[in-house]
């Protein structure tokens, strides 16, 4: 697993301080990861509410 961080609200994966996607905190403790191409066609994604592609962790503590 990456170090990488993950938004607490949206579960967006970033290296930043903070979500650039909805501005919300990040954390390092997050698990599993999960690529989004097309969220339209995913069933993950839409289970998850994820509705713009990218980069999401599965689990954020
Ligand atoms: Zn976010």
């Amino acid at each position: 697993m990456i170090s990488l961080k993950a938004c607490r609200n949206c579960r967006f994966i970033t290296d930043q301080a903070k979500c650039p996607r909805c501005g919300g905190e990040v954390s390092r403790e997050c698990q599993g990861y999960l690529v989004v191409i097309d969220p339209d066609k995913s069933e993950i994604a839409r289970k998850m509410g994820i509705h713009a592609s990218g980069r999401y962790a599965l689990r954020v503590k």
